[in-house]
């Protein structure tokens, strides 16, 4: 090996590193083991227990390669052989030169009985002189790379560890209030655990040391979050204020009373849309907890101040249902005094292009619509307030695009205006995520729904009892009611329309005397529009469909739903179909048909259908089973990333790092500078490999 080729050598290694995210020093100490071996003990050969990893040594005897049953290099150690079957010439030379000097084999592996006794495949192992010392504290073994050895990302690691005094970026008062380790002694107890250590504690990360790293990761989270939050509240945002005439004249003529969860929600929001800096609020609530309506009276809000409001929702169905609530909601309380837009696929050109001129000219003071919205070609006079709904069908790109396009430069004003975004959901955030990923958003939540509702009643069916099912829908439309179908298909493929249109030409056969509609999403807007229509009318007893129904279609009316291979569903998704109906004043009912060969998943996700009504707990459970990635949606890409802490079984921890993160930014803010610098920029490097 020439001299001139070691640091080309070098950059190879270093490249490689980065791609493990290894970088700066602290990259390398925050890399932390994966487990653990113990080389503190010798083990003699004779007496090492079956199956389990131990260092032994011996004096080498001989070396020499044998060829049966294959090639190998066979090492005579006393009372020890070794085997190699895949080695290097310069192996055997190594092993030849120690028998001569008299030296003894250290290896690390598991030992088997053979013909010659103890014998050890493979083994990690060094040649030493007798008495030399053993390591004192266990080994760690490091995730690594292919063309990284472990010892050599065992040195680097052990290296940045040793290269000086590792400060704590937490003071004193705060450890000791949380009860935590000191920073450099956790990373030392991790990267050298002492012999003795509660291994199944550092295993199981419940170790004092990993406890410090996972509060530190989730301190870090939360400063960042409150960084971002801080940041915002330094913008501008038209202040609109509250209680404007239409606002009150629109309360007074409600057709209900409010619930005391959505007079909470609407005081919050109202509170930060009087505000000048952009409100970013999240309302949450159960299917069916009347999240519109607070809506409504936010966008009435914003057109009392003379601001325009937007609402975008992610299917076209939803967008009409929308559209016409506000119509019908608006005529009875405030007739002719608000134009309300709708930006749909099924307008005319013509229609359409007077619709984009409206609200060019501000004459659409509140404008709803899909992703449409935010495409092109949609210029606001004055956005005052966006609202998004269902949000978690959104990306990211999309809803920043829309608070975009009310973005304007006001004289006097050093910073851009941005109006107020408003996220709604109905698929619940767990109490952890909202707290961690979504801490830079307020949250309202709905957690009570409007009086007179009925549980619905979920009955699991076995596919083969459909016969039974097709009776209880008749009885059903018989007395009135009203039913879905839904059939477990991609709404938007060509399989899954066509498997609904076979779906639909069945059960209208089956089903003499019973109007069938049918619902996909490849149908045209207008027809889809018709037949929603139909449906909400009573003109269609019974629904057949795709999950584009899944999300805010509200007809009360209806009250039994069919979910065909519900199994195939996931459990955001059945929870928010399942919310379709009890929307009325009678008892619903939902089934749940199964196809007999269930997969345990399947299985599991059908029983928490079965004994959960509540979002939330659906939502945990869903967590649990599944993982964060479905809530989190395109949201995710840009999120900070958890690497030790884990949002279910540290939840104690994630309280704990937030209320730290408020009293950290209270008492010395260059601390909390200093601490989310430490864990962001090793992260961010992690994120860009
Ligand atoms: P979601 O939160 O799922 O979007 P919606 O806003 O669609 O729920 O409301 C569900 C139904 O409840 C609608 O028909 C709505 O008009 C009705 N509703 C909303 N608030 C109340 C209330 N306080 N009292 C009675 N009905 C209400
Ligand atoms: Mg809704």
């Amino acid at each position: 090996m020439s001299a001139a080729r070691e640091p080309r050598r070098g950059d190879a290694l270093a490249r490689k590193l980065q791609k493990l995210g290894l970088r700066s020093r602290m990259d390398f100490v925050l890399h932390l083991p994966l487990r653990y071996e113990d080389e503190t003990a010798l083990v003699a050969p004779a007496d090492a227990p079956a199956g389990k990893p131990v260092l032994v040594e011996a004096k080498l005897q001989r070396a020499e390669i044998a060829y049966r049953p294959r090639r190998q290099l066979v090492v005579h150690a006393e009372g020890l052989v070794l085997r190699f079957f895949n080695f290097y010439g310069s192996q055997l030379r190594q092993f030849q030169r120690g028998v001569e000097e008299g030296l003894l084999v250290r290896a690390y592996g598991e030992v088997r009985g053979g013909w010659f006794g103890a014998e050890m495949a493979h083994p990690r192992y060094r040649l030493v002189r007798a008495g030399e010392p053993l390591p004192s504290t266990l080994t760690p073994v490091y995730s690594t790379t292919a063309g990284v050895s472990q010892a050599a990302i065992r040195a680097r690691v052990l290296e940045a560890l040793d290269e000086g005094a590792l400060a704590d970026s937490l003071p004193a008062w705060l450890r000791a209030r949380y009860h935590l380790a000191g920073f450099a002694e956790s990373v030392s107890a991790l990267h050298r655990p002492a012999p003795g250590v509660d291994l199944s504690a550092l295993a199981e990360r419940t170790h004092p040391a990993w406890r410090r790293m996972k509060f530190d990761e989730l301190l870090a989270q939360q400063l960042s979050m409150r960084f971002a939050y801080r940041e915002r509240r330094s913008r501008s945002a038209p202040p609109l204020p509250s209680r404007g005439p239409l606002v009150g004249r629109f309360l007074a003529r409600l057709p209900f009373r409010l619930t005391s969860a959505q007079t909470r929600a609407l005081d919050e929001v109202l509170a930060d849309l009087a505000t000048p800096h952009p409100m970013q609020r999240l309302l949450q609530g159960d299917v069916g907890s009347g999240k519109t309506i607070v809506a409504a009276l936010a966008c009435l809000t914003a057109v009392d101040a003379r601001w325009q409001a937007a609402l975008m929702a992610p299917t076209e169905i939803l967008s009409e249902q929308h559209y016409r609530k506000f119509r019908q909601w608006l005529e009875a309380a405030v007739p002719g005094e608000v134009r309300v837009a709708w930006l749909h696929g099924g307008l005319a050109k013509a229609e359409k292009k007077s619709v984009l001129e409206d609200i060019r000219s501000g004459a659409a003071q509140v404008v709803i619509g899909t992703h449409a919205l935010v495409q092109e070609g949609v210029d606001f006079a004055r956005l005052g307030l966006a609202i998004v709904d269902e949000q978690h069908r959104f990306g990211v790109e999309q809803r920043v695009t829309l608070r975009r396009k009310g973005t304007h430069r006001a004289a006097g004003l050093p910073q851009p205006v941005v109006p107020h975004q408003l996220m709604m959901s109905a698929t619940p955030i767990p109490r952890t995520l909202s707290m961690t990923y979504y801490a830079d958003l307020d949250v309202s939540t709905l957690d009570e729904l409007p009086p007179g509702r009925k549980p619905v009643a979920t009955r699991l069916v076995s596919a083969s009892r459909r016969a039974e099912v097709l009776e209880r829908i008749r009885e059903a439309c018989a007395e009135g009611q009203q039913a879905y179908w839904v059939c477990p298909v991609v709404e938007e493929s060509r399989e899954g329309a066509q498997t609904a249109i076979d779906t639909h030409a069945k059960l209208a056969a089956e089903l003499r005397g019973i109007g069938v509609g049918l619902l996909h999403g490849r149908l045209a807007q207008a027809e889809k529009a018709a037949t929603m229509k139909a449906f909400a009318a009573g003109e269609i007893q019974l629904l057949v469909c795709t999950t584009v129904i899944e999300v805010g279609v509200d007809v009360p009316n209806a009250s039994l739903m069919v979910i065909e291979s519900a199994e195939r569903f996931g459990l955001a998704q059945l929870h928010q179909l399942r919310g379709r109906v009890g929307r009325g004043a009678r008892e619903s009912v939902c089934i749940l048909l199964f196809e007999q060969a269930l997969s345990s998943a399947g299985r599991e996700r059908l029983r928490v259908m079965y004994e959960n009504s509540d979002g939330f707990e659906i939502a945990r459970l869903d967590l649990k089973l599944r993982g964060p990635g479905e809530y989190l949606g395109e949201r995710q890409s840009g999120a900070p990333l958890l690497r030790f802490a884990d949002l279910e079984r540290d939840a104690e921890l994630v309280d704990a790092a937030r209320a730290a993160a408020a009293e950290l930014l209270e008492s010395e803010p260059q601390a909390a500078a200093r601490h989310a610098a430490r864990w962001l920029a090793s992260r961010a490097e992690l994120l860009s490999a």
